[in-house]
């Protein structure tokens, strides 16, 4: 038989989240790879999910979703950020949202200009659209990641259409700041691109620091397009809430790939997530609070088991160097770690078209209730002693 899979998805392997939690299970490791939270979200939205389903709400949603979630998001977006959008569609997670938008406005042989390390599904979401990535290497330079405004400018050529902007950061934990959004924003103009952001991590931000809509910036509204989804913010990653907001032709060209790959779906959980942003923000606060703090427990076990651990200013993730450990490549480590630490963790040279920098990186998720953190740092200070 004709290899099945078509040409456009042979580089595409199975995500490494599915991997390493199958690891986690055979094993009976403490799942630090997957980023999903095991506590649940906040009790009235979970309550207004069922009380959508008991009260009828399990139909089909509007293609662009249930209208009382799209005002809590252009409220929340107006309230946080100052935003006004032309249009907001609701999405499955963000994942369908980057998807939609980057199958339907990249020709093939397009370009995407992309910060390295990047998340995965921008790869196989790229290949899907036949475009072509144009990655520019976000490095860890003392207190924090950034990158190399010359890099940045070689990698957008005359095919370039849009760019991917992801803030804060997976796997890195990076928040850009306000001026290097100030040259992305500069060079998207310049270069007549257009530019997508995934700000699914907006509200887990640490030490007082702020997320800075890349759309925010003088000139950028009419041509970004703004991803966040429900998923991070209220901890319900498996209810696949997402929204994409920006100027009307341009959420309307996302539209076409959109009706299609779903049409729309998960109509209780979009009247719960209504909720959330309307009622719930205040627990989002106690959340990025305690966040925080397991951010630093982590980083503490971590740096104990002498590990050089790289800074971490939102998200869910800290990443550290495998080198510290005795390891030159991060697969090895996240292996032993998982077979004899009894911990997973994620070798994020997955994220890296430069897979020989990427080597050296290994994500951890802090994402996790006091029981799995707790236990999983007691594993990793007796895999020191091995
Ligand atoms: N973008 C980034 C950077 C992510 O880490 C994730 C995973 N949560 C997503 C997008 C996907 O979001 P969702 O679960 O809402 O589809
Ligand atoms: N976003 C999550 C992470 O980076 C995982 C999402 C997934 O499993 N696809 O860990």
């Amino acid at each position: 038989m004709r290899e099945p899979t078509s040409s456009k998805l042979r580089s595409v392997g199975t995500t490494i989240f599915t991997e390493m939690t199958a690891l986690a299970r055979r094993t009976g490791a403490v799942n630090l790879g997957q980023g999903f939270p095991d506590s649940d979200g906040p009790p009235a939205v979970l309550a207004a999910a069922q009380s959508a389903i008991a009260g009828g709400l399990n139909q089909y949603p509007p293609l662009d979703g249930l209208p009382e979630l799209r005002e809590a998001i252009a409220k929340t977006r107006l309230d946080h950020y100052g935003q006004q959008f032309g249009d907001i569609m609701v999405t499955a997670g963000a994942t369908e949202a980057i998807a939609a938008v980057l199958i339907a406005l990249c020709e093939p042989g397009d370009e995407v200009v992309v910060f390295e390390p990047y998340y995965d599904s921008y790869l196989a979401n790229l290949a899907m659209a036949g475009a072509v990535r144009r990655p520019v290497q976000l490095r860890s330079e003392g207190s924090r990641f950034t990158f190399d405004p010359a890099e940045l400018r070689a990698a957008i050529t005359p095919k370039a259409r849009l760019l991917l902007l992801n803030s804060p950061h997976n796997p890195t934990g990076k928040v850009f700041t306000r001026e290097e959004l100030d040259l992305i924003a500069q060079l998207c103009q310049e270069h007549d691109l257009i530019a997508v952001t995934d700000e699914v991590y907006e509200h887990l931000i640490y030490d007082g620091k702020q997320h800075i809509p890349l759309a925010t910036l003088p000139g950028m509204a009419e041509r970004t397009l703004t991803i966040s989804s429900a998923g991070k913010t209220f901890s319900v990653t498996g209810w696949k809430v997402g929204w994409v907001c920006g100027p009307s032709p341009l959420v309307a060209a996302a539209r076409k790939a959109k009706q299609f790959l779903t049409f729309a779906g998960g109509t209780p959980f979009h009247a719960a997530i209504a909720v959330g942003l309307t009622q719930e923000m205040g627990w989002v606060t106690r959340l990025r609070d305690d966040l925080q703090e397991r951010r630093d427990r982590l980083r503490d076990g971590l740096e104990t088991l002498g590990a050089s651990v790289y800074p971490c200013e939102g998200t869910y993730f800290l990443q550290i160097d495998a080198r510290s450990l005795g390891y030159a490549d991060g697969i090895d480590l996240c292996q032993d770690l998982a077979v004899k630490g009894g911990v997973v963790a994620i070798p994020a040279q997955v994220f890296f078209d430069d897979t020989e920098t990427g080597r050296r990186f290994v994500r951890f998720a802090f994402c996790k209730s006091d029981g799995v953190l707790n236990e999983g740092i007691s594993r990793l200070s007796s895999f020191r002693s091995r």
